[in-house]
């Protein structure tokens, strides 16, 4: 069997579901189990509605929910014609519930995660429900499932913990007898139930999560991430005209990539598929017949290949701590970092000297308060608007000087590094330049990388027009 995962984007309207299911229909044969998020937007609204009914303000909330009956009423008529009312029955059920919460919000004034998980947990209902009518209607044998019979989890709601061993024997108990039926499963990323039966979520964005521990308790043969890109590409294509789809990579490599707003997928999603050795494939419903980017456990070694791809993020600011009482004592670093940690500052790449020590975070929350600390026992140097970069291939371990060829290229092209820093997983070598140089970063780097061998040996190919 296939886990088969569409983003909020590919579910938006009635257009969208029917791609879906069209996509689906074509890989019956592999027998698949559709996790979907809801409609793009859903769980926002969703969100600032309940906050709106706990602060009072019912008629806002009123008017949040009206507009999502009526979105999800629309796609069921576009998409279902004359049988829409079995879908709009559940949604009107499901609204009349989430209208008398507003009422009981407004008067509690309180929102807990607990009641807020509650009325985020429709979108996915909603969307799912939709595909699955659909399906029905053109005679496609789909089995609607309420991911929360499954996807039992803990009680730490709004990002709450799937509990592995429960979810292996449902999906045992629930899944695998339909699959065995021969039904394409419809079901939902994203929320879940505790043990008691109440409803949870996983955190937000968590239906690739979702839809790679569905992959992981079935021993799925495949995870496909279906999304609105081609895959991992070898460089951003607004800026690099000539950017490669990359046909495979390593769980490790995407991980590294994924930090770096390469938005393809987050690297939590990828744990359960990666302990069970379960590759994934990033699609596009766009363009359904493309082979997308294929992440596995131990790639294939692609002849004179090393660098896979070239991610940065903007809106770093780097953070520079000297002290000449650090030269030759111990302790001072865990000093300055005793300081993030009090403000609970992720920290994500950090170069020391026996006089001072350099990192970066990736936002400015805090780091007034965080420099006045640190102001106390050491020089500070706060710098915004820097851009970290990432050049990252699993073979660069074991490649000499390409670190050589990145430095070289950004020096030809009038690049100023700030921070450089390898090591770590050592696929990848990471450095800090100036925001103004992010378009030259990039150009020159994929030139100095991504020449024809690469198309040669296979690894990247053209992004379908
Ligand atoms: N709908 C949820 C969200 O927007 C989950 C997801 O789309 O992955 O966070
Ligand atoms: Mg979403």
């Amino acid at each position: 069997m296939i886990v088969m995962k569409f983003g909020g984007t590919s579910v938006e309207d009635a257009s969208a579901l029917c791609n879906v299911a069209q996509i689906v229909a074509a890989r019956r044969y592999l027998k698949p189990l559709v996790v979907l998020s809801a409609c793009a937007g859903v769980t926002n609204v969703l969100i600032k509605t309940a906050h709106d009914a706990a602060a009072g303000n019912k008629k806002e909330a009123m008017k949040g929910f009206a507009a999502l009956q009526e979105r999800h009423n629309t796609i069921a008529e576009e998409l279902l014609g004359p049988e829409s009312h079995r879908a709009k029955e559940v949604f009107e059920s499901d609204f009349a519930e989430l209208r008398q919460l507003v009422h009981g919000l407004s008067i509690l004034n309180e929102l807990t995660p607990r009641a807020l998980d509650q009325i985020v947990a429709h979108g996915e209902r909603w969307s799912s429900r939709l595909l699955s009518l659909f399906l029905l209607r053109e005679r496609i044998p789909a089995e609607y499932v309420d991911a929360r019979t499954v996807m039992i989890t803990g009680n730490e709601f709004t990002k709450a913990a799937p509990l592995f061993d429960i979810i292996q024997e449902k999906a045992e108990k629930i899944l695998q007898p339909l699959l065995d039926e021969g039904k394409i499963i419809v079901t939902q990323g994203f929320i879940g139930a505790t043990k008691e039966g109440i409803t949870t979520t996983i955190g937000r964005g968590g239906s690739d999560y979702s839809a790679s521990i569905f992959g992981a308790v079935s021993n799925a043969d495949e995870i496909q991430i279906w999304t609105d890109v081609d895959g991992f590409l070898t460089a951003d294509p607004k800026i690099v005209s000539d950017a490669r789809r990359i046909k495979e990579m390593t769980f490790t490599e995407a991980a590294e990539l994924a930090y770096f707003g390469a938005k393809v997928l987050h690297p939590s999603t990828i744990l359960p598929a990666v302990q069970k050795s379960i590759p994934v494939r990033v699609l596009n419903s766009r363009r359904p017949e493309g082979e997308g980017t294929l992440i596995t456990n131990t790639a294939p070694a692609y002849p004179g290949c090393v660098v896979k791809s070239v991610a940065y993020k903007k809106g770093i600011t780097v953070i520079g701590i000297q002290s000449t009482r650090m030269l030759m004592a111990h302790g001072f670093l865990a000093r300055v970092f005793e300081v993030f940690e009090r403000y609970k500052k992720s920290v994500d790449v950090v170069v020391t000297s026996e006089v001072g020590v350099s990192l970066t975070v990736d936002t400015e929350a805090d780091v007034e308060a965080i420099e006045a600390e640190l102001a106390r026992f050491a020089d500070v140097k706060v710098e915004k608007n820097k851009v970290v970069f990432c050049v990252v291939g699993e073979r660069m371990k074991l490649t000499k000087g390409v670190a050589a060829r990145v430095f070289h290229a950004l020096a030809e092209s009038g690049v100023n590094v700030e921070l450089i820093s390898q090591g770590g997983s050592e696929i990848n070598l990471t450095f800090v330049v100036d925001e103004s140089d992010v378009e030259k970063t990039v150009r020159a780097l994929h030139r100095e990388f991504f020449s024809d061998n690469y198309d040669e040996a296979g690894l990247v190919d053209e992004i379908p027009e």
